[in-house]
Formats: C-alpha cells, sequence, structure tokens
C-alpha cells in the first residue's frame, strides 16, 4: 500500500475490470459510467458470459475484451463483427495477463472469484499497478508471496472487500503505506481490529436446518447480492474466515488482533480499536458501489451512486458473537491463519470444491466444513517459497476434496 495515484497521459485513470461480467465487475462499471471524464476502460475480461460482456463492450468500449472460454470467445468476436466497435477480443490465460500487465493500464479491478484469479492480479501487482482488490481467494492462497511480491514493486493496494476498505479507511496514514514496520501498530496505538459480518441468512437457524439448507436458501442473503460462491461463502461463514486471513495478510496483523464481530444489519463495514478506547468505525449502506468507488478515487472522494444512510429509520445496530459451534468452517479458517501459510491455500481450494459441489446439488450444506475438516487433516502445512509451490498445494486439496465427496 502506497500514496501516489497513478494516471493515463490524458488525465484519465485507464482500467482493466478482471471479471467484469460479475457482481462487482457489473458495480464497478457502474461507478466508471457516472465519471467520464474520470476513467476510461482498457480491457473487460469474463469466464464465458457472452450476452453480458456483449453489451459492455458496446457500453464501453474497450480495446480489449478477453473471454476464457475460446468457444465464447467466437461468439463475441461474431457478434462484435456487425457493430461499430472496434473491441479486439481474445481468449485464454496469456491474453489475461497481457490487458493486465499492457503499459498503458494505470488500474486493475481484480474481480475474478477464487483461485483463477490470482496470476492475473499478481501480475498486476508486479507490474506496478493500482491493484483494487476484491479476489479475496488470491490473498488467501498466497497471502506471504503476494505481499512481498508488492514491497518489491511500485504497485498500490487497495482493499475493495467491504470490511477491509472499512479498516483501510479507519487506519491511520501511518499504516497504509508498503513501508510500515512490526512497530508501526504501536507507534499508532492500533490495539485491535473488529471485523464485522451480518452471520449470513442461516445467523438464527437451528443447526440442523442449516446442515439440510438449499443452494437457493444459501444464497438468499439478507443484506447484500453477491455471486453465488461468496453467497455460500457467507452462508457457512467462510466468507468472514477467509476474510479473516485476507486482513491477516492486507494490513500485517497478528491473528491475535482480529475479532469477528457478528453485526446483522451491515450498517457498520469494520472498526479498528486504538489504544486509548477510541474506536473508529466506517458506516455506510451495504452496497458495494462505496468501496469500489472509494478504491477508484483514492486519496480523492467521488460519487458512487448510494443514497445516504438514513439515520432516523436505521431500527437499531445489534452486536453479536460468532457461534462457532453452528457455523465451524469460521472456527477451522480463524485456526488455520495460525498454521504455516500452505494450510490457508490447502482450505481455500477445498473450500472452492466443496462449494461447487453443493451448488450443484453434489453434497449438502452440511458437509461443506466436514470436507474442509477431512482435507485440512490429510495435509502436512509448510511454508511456501513460491508460486509453483501455491500451486501444488491448491492442486492437491482439490484432488484430495473430489477423493473425500466422492467417498460421501
Ligand atoms: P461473480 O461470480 O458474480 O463474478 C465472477 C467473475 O469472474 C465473472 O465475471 C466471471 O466471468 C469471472 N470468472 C469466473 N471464473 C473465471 C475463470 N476461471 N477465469 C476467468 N474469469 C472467471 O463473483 P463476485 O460476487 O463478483 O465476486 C468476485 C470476487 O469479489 C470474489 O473473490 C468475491 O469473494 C469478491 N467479493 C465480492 C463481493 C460482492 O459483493 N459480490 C464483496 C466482497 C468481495
Ligand atoms: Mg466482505
Amino acid at each position: 500500500m502506497s500514496n501516489s495515484v497513478p494516471e493515463g497521459s490524458a488525465g484519465l485513470q485507464v482500467i482493466t475490470v478482471l471479471g467484469s461480467t460479475g457482481s462487482i465487475g457489473v458495480s464497478t462499471l457502474d461507478v466508471v459510467a457516472r465519471h467520464p471524464s474520470k476513467f476510461s476502460v482498457f480491457a473487460l475480461t469474463a469466464n464465458t458470459n457472452v450476452d453480458v460482456l456483449e453489451q459492455q463492450c458496446l457500453s464501453f468500449s474497450p480495446t480489449y475484451a478477453v473471454l476464457q472460454d475460446s468457444a465464447s470467445a467466437q461468439e463475441l468476436k461474431k457478434r462484435l463483427a456487425s457493430t461499430k466497435i472496434s473491441t479486439e477480443v481474445l481468449t485464454g490465460n496469456d491474453a489475461l495477463i497481457s490487458v493486465v500487465e499492457d503499459g498503458a493500464v494505470d488500474t486493475v479491478m481484480a474481480a475474478i472469484v477464487g483461485a483463477a484469479g490470482l496470476l492475473p492480479t499478481l501480475a498486476a501487482v508486479k507490474m506496478g499497478k493500482k491493484v483494487l482488490l476484491a479476489n479475496k481467494e488470491a490473498l488467501v492462497m498466497a497471502g506471504g508471496l503476494f505481499m512481498s511480491a508488492l514491497s518489491q514493486s511500485q504497485a498500490i493496494l487497495l482493499p475493495i472487500d467491504s470490511e477491509h476498505n472499512a479498516i483501510f479507511q479507519c487506519l491511520p496514514n501511518t499504516l497504509k503505506q508498503r513501508d510500515k514496520t512490526s512497530s508501526s501498530y504501536d507507534i499508532a496505538g492500533v490495539k485491535k481490529v473488529l471485523l464485522t459480518g451480518s452471520g449470513g441468512p442461516f445467523r438464527q437457524w437451528p443447526i440442523e436446518a442449516i446442515q439440510k439448507a438449499t443452494p437457493d436458501q444459501a444464497c438468499n442473503h439478507p443484506n447484500w447480492s453477491m455471486g453465488r460462491k461468496i453467497s455460500v461463502d457467507s452462508a457457512s461463514l467462510m466468507n468472514k474466515g477467509l476474510e479473516f486471513i485476507e486482513a491477516r495478510w492486507l494490513f500485517g496483523l497478528d491473528p491475535k488482533n482480529i475479532e469477528v464481530v457478528i453485526h446483522p444489519q451491515s450498517i457498520i463495514h469494520s472498526m479498528v480499536e486504538y489504544n486509548d478506547g477510541s474506536v473508529l468505525a466506517q458506516l455506510g449502506q451495504p452496497d458495494m458501489r462505496t468501496p469500489i468507488a472509494h478504491a477508484l478515487a483514492w486519496p480523492s472522494r467521488i460519487d458512487s451512486g448510494v443514497k445516504s444512510l438514513d439515520f432516523m429509520s436505521l431500527s437499531g445496530l445489534d452486536f453479536e458473537r460468532p457461534d462457532l459451534e453452528r457455523f465451524p468452517a469460521l472456527s477451522l479458517a480463524i485456526s488455520v491463519a495460525s498454521q504455516p501459510s500452505s494450510a490457508a491455500t490447502v482450505l481455500n481450494a477445498a473450500n472452492e470444491v466443496a462449494v461447487d459441489a453443493f451448488l450443484n446439488s453434489r453434497i449438502g450444506f452440511g458437509n461443506i466444513a466436514a470436507v474442509l475438516d477431512t482435507v485440512l487433516f490429510s495435509a502436512n502445512f509448510f511454508e511456501l517459497d513460491s508460486i509453483d509451490a501455491v500451486l501444488d498445494a491448491d492442486l492437491y486439496a482439490r484432488k484430495m476434496s473430489q477423493a473425500v465427496i466422492a467417498s460421501l
């Protein structure tokens, strides 16, 4: 994290949006569209969603559009050929990296879901871009290597996850810089970080009902509208667990100084407690356009399209301890945060496989944490010293998870 803002030659911030067709991608383009004099879109990328990417190309005329799936890329190329849009359509991993690394790009929104986002996000860091990080899985699976790549580059890393964006806003400027030392927290008097979470759709459900929950019930979040994978993670509280590990890396925190607080209204997005008893919180509507606009414009502020918080209409702000018995995935993630770094890679990969199996009705909701537990128990944990080691640990956990799921 650093303190200078790059700008393209015309005074525009030139942006590549990785995962532009997803929930965060769409919200990002909503903010971008409100400020045509500030931002221009260099590239938009997606996995297979031709329909949404086509509409986005028509609206933003990016130089490049990348579809990971080659048949989808052919289809988009065909559709754009009959328009006035000159967007070049590319496909594959190398294309994804090239639209990140291009010298014309100032800013990369990293909003691919899951481990698939790691290499392009890391490429953006290594090329010294301003990186807006939504893709928390990249940091969970490779946190130490990711942060060391950041410290060796000129990149600026700004958190998009609403909790981490809130913490970033509540920390003093001395702790936002990449060259902070281990004593920076003592000098700044930061006591702990309070990571808030809504508790998800099953917050008040009995354990037996949670175990039998369906994919639609799990994706029916009370406060936030999000992609299906993060919605399931929010229902199991694994999302809070991934965020616990994300916070540890992003802010260089000792896990013992991070506390999870359930706050069902999702109005406070997280807090920082100081030694003198002060607690700073960031509040706002539960709408991702606020952290996105904050990071796009940082250190300035721009309109995000989000309506003001109306304090008179708030019924109250409640706080609870998380229930680790009904939500064992959170407990697993918190213990993994203090293990050698490969443990988080294994946890993340096993969770991606288990959530996918749940969404495809191959396992029940209650099996997700059981798969994670079995896969973590089977693995040896060690400190990751290369991206190849990360990818090996990720692959091991995926194969092991498939085997565990097949045996259920
Ligand atoms: P989503 O499922 O709505 O969108 C995912 C995007 O990634 C899509 O554009 C999809 O095409 C692309 N994608 C998926 N697999 C890919 C692959 N293999 N290769 C290339 N592209 C691929 O997800 P989302 O809710 O927008 O979440 C994106 C990321 O942001 C996740 O890491 C999530 O944890 C994080 N996040 C999301 C929210 C939210 O409110 N949605 C909040 C905080 C953090
Ligand atoms: Mg979050």
